[in-house]
């Protein structure tokens, strides 16, 4: 850039100002730095060399895809169920005891043998979504909530002597197994252990700073992706209660979890519990008309009852067709309870089930790419062509359903009690 005296500067006026400001703009120089004194030495302009005229281009169209992840429609999952937690040190009670570590091996091989996490709710509304390659995995938590299972630590995560802590943590350092799980609680037959001494948790002499700190952890669950579910007020033996108990039981469970949450001052997450019950002991009621009170449950906001679980020890162990399976029965479906034995099965079966795919949707404009019809009609094309498979279609934030020969935009069926 030249350096401009002031007194030549002086003589710009008029028509000679803009003649110089545009050869500066041509030159690349910019106007204001045209007229900052600087002290770059004066350079010689080389003459531009004779500009040869270059072919107008042509704009190049580059073509837009979009990339759908598919969820097979016959893709299973492992519905896990574990329920207590202790330190490596301590003896086991019974086998629905585990290991921390124990806990933090199957996570390791699970995430290994490719699969990754999706929330129960998820799961059960077809709205799941893994990445492509991977398979789908729940992990359910019964007879919640004791500390061991989920203690949210002073700097708002959970301990890592906790079951949830120790899932939280494999989900840091894992991100692509995701961090879910669903706890179905007991609110009626024991307290909340408030303290943590090393690896251990007690008993406060306080009920009502165990009470809050049981509401604090249920919203921090709800706001993490722990989904809280009904497991009964004190784990009944089904089919020895009554039906007026059956309810009891079930409505009274659901009430507590929602005092629990008004009294940390979180009744603005009550609308945001579901409603899915875990039989207690993996028992029905005796009678048909204590079965119909658990299928025909509606939850105080209304909400009807979205999956009944049972659970399976090792010599019924049964995966869980999805929402888009003719063999999903929302009213009962299968869970695993989780032991060595249940791990190395599913370890094995892991090679044979279903991964997520991908699928390359286009070329498109790039303004169509929210375009719901447009995405229809792709999706159609690629099943046609033979390029990609029937399935549910995650596109952004939109899901469509491939089945049947037919492509159409999905959301969640509502249900209708039996
Ligand atoms: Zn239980």
């Amino acid at each position: 850039m030249k350096k401009i005296p002031r007194n030549v500067l002086m003589k710009f006026t008029g028509i000679t100002l803009w003649v110089f400001l545009a050869a500066q703009l041509l030159s690349g120089c910019s106007v204001a730095q045209s007229f900052m004194p600087t002290e770059t030495p004066t350079s010689t302009a080389t003459p531009l060399p004779t500009a040869t005229p270059l072919p107008t281009p042509t704009p190049t169209e580059v073509p837009f895809y979009l990339d759908a992840a598919v969820m097979p429609l016959n893709q299973q999952a492992p519905i896990l169920l574990y329920h207590r937690f202790i330190p490596d040190w301590e003896a086991k009670e019974a086998i629905t005891f585990t290991r921390l570590s124990e806990f933090k091996n199957d996570l390791q091989k699970l995430y290994d043998s490719g699969f990754s996490l999706v929330s129960l709710k998820s799961w059960i509304d077809g709205t799941y979504l893994v990445p492509p390659g991977k398979k789908p995995l729940v992990i359910t938590i019964d007879d919640f909530w004791f500390a061991d299972q989920i203690y949210i630590s002073e700097d708002g995560t959970p301990s890592p002597y906790s079951g949830i802590g120790v899932l939280w943590r494999f989900a840091q350092e894992h991100p692509d197994f995701g961090f879910s799980a669903a706890g179905f609680s007991n609110m009626g037959d024991k307290y909340y252990g408030d303290r943590q001494i090393g690896d251990k948790f007690f008993y406060g002499d306080n009920q009502d700073a165990m009470w809050l700190k049981l509401g604090q952890t249920i919203a921090w669950a709800i706001e993490n992706g722990v989904e809280p579910y009904n497991h009964l007020l004190q784990h009944p033996m089904l089919s020895k209660t009554a039906d007026k108990d059956i309810q009891w039981q079930i409505e009274e469970n659901d009430r507590l979890t929602r005092y629990y949450l008004e009294l940390a001052g979180r009744g603005d997450l009550i609308p945001r519990l579901g409603n899915m019950i875990a039989l207690p002991f993996g028992e029905w009621p005796a009678t048909y008309s204590g079965i119909e009170i658990i299928k025909k449950y509606q939850n105080q906001e209304g909400k009807p009852v979205e999956a009944i679980f049972e659970a399976y020890l090792y010599a019924d162990k049964e995966l869980t067709p999805s929402a888009f399976s003719n063999d999903f029965n929302r009213y009962n479906l299968a869970r695993l309870t989780a032991s060595e034995i249940m791990t190395q099965w599913l370890l094995q079966q892991a090679p044979d089930l279903p991964d997520a795919q991908s699928c390359r949707l286009g070329p498109l404009a790039q303004n169509q790419a929210d375009d719901q019809a447009v995405i229809q009609g792709l999706i159609s094309a690629a099943i046609q062509s033979g390029s990609c498979f029937e399935g549910a279609y995650h596109v952004g934030e939109q899901i469509f359903l491939a089945r049947d020969g037919e492509v159409v935009p999905y959301s969640p069926p509502s249900i209708i009690a039996p």
